[in-house]
């Protein structure tokens, strides 16, 4: 038997979660079983342990979108036992039992071979936030964009996919801009590479259709009038990538910097992304994020630590990213 997470709901429609003994038996559907060994507490997480947004999908639920282990069986030709994998997103903790848990049947095609310059702890310190931050980046650079056309700027910046883009971004030459509700992480932030920290409340308030070009690129987790505030200050021909909705879901904008300036807005999503993007974004992580920036993004807990650090994360109290080792 393993231990693993478990949110119910009862016939109100009560949420409950509950750390439980379960054994492979209880496990959905799956061609590729995997041993957990480190684990992470993304936004989706919080939202799903709190129960504040309907991710989950399937009752009950293991929670947790992201895992890094390794292979124990498989029926699916391109994994083998002792094959060291990372699973991100496809339905995990949401429709498909996930990550808090010492064991997970999955399907084969959901996994990436973990870069071997990555221990599961490391992988995990990335996430499906760190992920997502790099195929952000990779959005702007498809676009044609680099750091001699201006700055970039990041919202949401001291959490996790925030934390990852500015290192991303700086470790390629740009010059970020770094927006953030807490001032006092300015440290924080410019030892990964920031060099400029706008205060949040800056751009959280409606805005006007057009504003100062200050940036060319934008990578963008908050969403609500801060995108439309990112969107109004881009320079002409610039690119903003939509990743999150930390502040809301709503997007008050014009289109005056599409149809003014040429401005594009990207959507980026990673749950159902192909393997082929999957592949190329943790080739490009492990070329750019070393040991060095992951320990200062990435604080470790205890598997007890999870549900709280899941109701954390939706308060905005996090810094960067918490890694959970299992094994
Ligand atoms: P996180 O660590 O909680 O980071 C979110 C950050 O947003 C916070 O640290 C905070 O940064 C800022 N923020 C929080 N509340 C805010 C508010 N009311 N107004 C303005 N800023 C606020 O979460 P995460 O795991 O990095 O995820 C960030 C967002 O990306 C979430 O919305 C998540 O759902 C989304 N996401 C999307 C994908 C995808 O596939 N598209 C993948 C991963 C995550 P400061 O304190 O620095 O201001």
């Amino acid at each position: 038997t393993f231990r693993a997470i478990l949110i119910s709901r009862d016939e109100a429609k009560r949420q409950s979660v509950d750390v439980v003994e379960m054994s492979p038996d209880d496990l959905m559907e799956g061609d590729v079983d995997v041993a957990v060994e480190a684990t992470t507490v993304n936004y989706k997480d919080g939202l799903a342990i709190t129960g504040r947004s309907p991710v989950v999908r399937r009752w009950p639920m293991i929670p947790g979108v992201d895992l890094a282990g390794t292979v124990v069986r498989s029926d699916h030709a391109r994994w083998k036992p002792g094959d060291k994998v990372v699973l991100n997103g496809w339905g995990l903790g949401e429709t498909h039992y996930g990550a808090y848990a010492g064991l997970a049947r999955v399907k084969g095609d959901w996994l990436v071979a973990l870069p071997e310059r990555f221990t599961p702890r490391e992988a995990m310190a990335i996430g499906t936030a760190g992920y997502t931050a790099m195929l952000s980046v990779l959005a702007i650079e498809r676009a044609g964009l680099t750091p001699q056309d201006g700055p970039a700027v990041v919202s949401g910046a001291s959490g996790g996919v925030g934390s990852v883009a500015v290192a991303l971004l700086a470790r390629r030459g740009w010059e970020v801009i770094a927006v953030t509700g807490r001032t006092s992480e300015a440290d924080y932030l410019t030892g990964l590479g920031a060099t400029q920290i706008l205060d949040r409340a800056e751009l959280a308030a409606p805005g006007k259709p057009l504003g100062k070009e200050r940036w060319v690129a934008g990578i963008d987790a908050v969403g609500s009038h801060t995108l439309a505030n990112v969107l109004a200050s881009t320079r002409y021909g610039g690119l903003v990538a939509a990743c999150g909705l930390a502040q809301g879901m709503d997007l008050p904008a014009t289109v005056a910097p599409f149809i003014l300036r040429g401005v594009s807005l990207i959507g980026i999503d990673s749950v159902m992304a192909p393997l082929d993007r999957r592949e190329a974004a943790w080739r490009r992580l492990a070329e750019d994020l070393d040991a060095a920036v992951l320990s200062t993004i990435a604080a470790d807990i205890g598997f007890d630590e999870l549900i709280a650090n899941a109701q954390a994360i939706v308060e905005g109290t996090i810094r960067g990213r918490v890694v959970a080792k299992l094994a």
